[in-house]
């Protein structure tokens, strides 16, 4: 007999059944034992009986989370038995066969509570386990929900969806790179890209004038509480776009993503507050200001795009300005002419999401003129020999004929955190690091054998 889900047997009512999956919970009751299957779909009572005695005897020996395959009869449950919490409440699987699949040890913490009560570095070590939770499972259905839903949001829209490199070179989003020791060539290294900002921007060169991307990143950051070296984007350009085209297809994406994937939710303002970076400023004293109604309301999600951003701000510890957004973005028509004279004083055409609080994305109209990308550049105190030689490719590409753009990229993990209602972005990753950067189910980082160290050409100075 095939296998079924345990949540559609609620259709096999009076039939034979085979179910296979995890034993959840077991008790007796009298002589009769009650089992809970778990599967990944949800639980499904079963019932063993002194009646088919092979079968009792190996029910009674059945611990918990042992895996287990069982055959028998789908029937209604009592009435006073009836469990309205459960989408199987009304129905029980009368067994007459069992196999054990495998048996298993005691697990190091109960996987059917909503595991907040559980010190988080055990559940991380043991994530295969913490992900038996029902609301870790709800947290990855509703990340695979919102992926799909924009995919297919952005492919009628005509966007086209492409792959970028993982290997690749430095892009400067202000951040510390992740670097990849090249064997092939001594010496030299790849970076993990901080985004595919500059892959995006050479997209529009070649004449992909929608682009999209669910995109990994990596950041080398100091460890600062509730981020994640490596975390997910939807990564998006266009070509031949005002800022405000661009405004409006993310405010089209995210109202339709929340209709239809998360009914429940409220949207506090439509269309979404645009908000100047002086008047947050000036108003809320932040630029991720919180504009939700409630703030005890767990429903309500107060989006505002952020802009007129100054483009570069002066850095104490650098002694220079630096790009508040990243050096791609574009001045203001009006400020051009200010670019050398007064760079403190330049708005930009950035632009920036917020949801309850938080930045949930970002991006701007890009400088396409290599001139213009070169001035940004110098007044970020880089030497011209430099800027050739870590973003010549793109000054080159920009004298192929290239079409003005811009973009944006939203931060996957922490707008479903917020939807959710999860307390950190941890609990949205399958298998995230702690705020500390480690990998505690794997233990990364961690040493690597002397022969990899060999081909690599790495030797460690000794430690004085
Ligand atoms: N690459 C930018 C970021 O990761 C987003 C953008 O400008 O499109 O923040």
């Amino acid at each position: 007999m095939k296998r079924i889900y345990s949540s559609k047997t609620t259709q096999y009512l009076g039939k034979k059944v085979k179910v296979s999956g995890w034993v959840h919970s077991i008790r007796f009751h009298g002589k009769i034992i009650f089992a809970g299957l778990r599967d990944e779909q949800g639980l499904l009572q079963m019932v063993f009986t002194p009646k088919n005695k092979q079968v009792y005897e190996m029910a009674k020996e059945l611990k918990p989370e042992w895996v287990i395959s069982v055959n028998g009869k789908i029937q209604k449950r009592p009435k006073e038995m009836v469990n309205p919490k459960i989408k199987t409440g009304e129905i029980e699987l009368l067994a007459d066969e069992i196999e054990i699949l495998s048996r298993a040890k005691t697990i190091p913490f109960p996987v059917d509570t909503d595991g907040y009560e559980i010190d988080e570095k055990i559940r991380m070590k043991y994530r295969y386990i913490d992900l038996r939770r029902e609301r870790l499972k709800k947290n990855l259905k509703a990340r695979q929900q919102t992926i799909q839903f924009m995919r297919n949001f952005l492919i009628e829209k005509g966007f086209l969806e492409v792959e970028t490199p993982i290997l690749t070179k430095s892009t400067p989003e202000g951040a510390r790179d992740f670097l990849v020791p090249s064997r092939t060539y001594p010496g030299t290294f790849y970076a993990l890209p901080q985004s595919p900002q500059q892959y995006k921007q050479l997209l529009m060169v070649s004449g992909i004038e929608k682009y999209f991307q669910i995109a990994r990143c990596f950041r080398d950051e100091d460890p600062r509480g509730d981020r994640q070296a490596e975390f997910t984007q939807l990564d998006i350009e266009m070509s031949f776009v005002k800022q405000e085209e661009i405004l409006e297809l993310i405010e089209e994406l995210f109202i339709s993503l929340v209709k239809k994937i998360f009914p429940k939710k409220k949207i506090t303002k439509i269309p979404f507050p645009r908000i100047t970076y002086e008047q947050a400023m000036e108003k809320y004293n932040t630029d991720k200001p919180d504009l939700r109604k409630n703030k005890k309301d767990k429903n309500e999600l107060a989006f505002a795009f952020i802009i007129d951003f100054p483009l570069f701000e002066w850095k104490e510890s650098k002694k220079r300005f630096d790009a508040m957004h990243h050096p791609f973005t574009r001045p203001q028509e009006e400020d051009v002419g200010k670019v050398k004279k007064n760079p403190g004083k330049i708005l930009a055409y950035q632009h920036d999401l917020v949801l309850n609080g938080y930045e949930v994305g970002g991006g701007s109209l890009r400088i396409y003129k290599p001139d213009m990308l070169e001035a940004i550049f110098e007044i970020m105190g880089h030497k011209k020999e430099e800027i050739r030689e870590r973003f010549g490719h793109l000054l080159e590409a920009f004298e192929y004929g290239v079409p003005p753009h811009g973009g944006i990229a939203s931060g996957l993990d922490r707008l479903l955190a917020i939807i959710q209602g999860e307390p950190n972005i941890r609990e949205v990753i399958a298998f995230p690091k702690t705020g500390e950067n480690r990998g505690l189910m794997m233990n990364t980082p961690s040493e690597v054998s002397k022969e990899q160290l060999k081909e690599l050409k790495i030797k460690f100075e000794k430690k004085k």
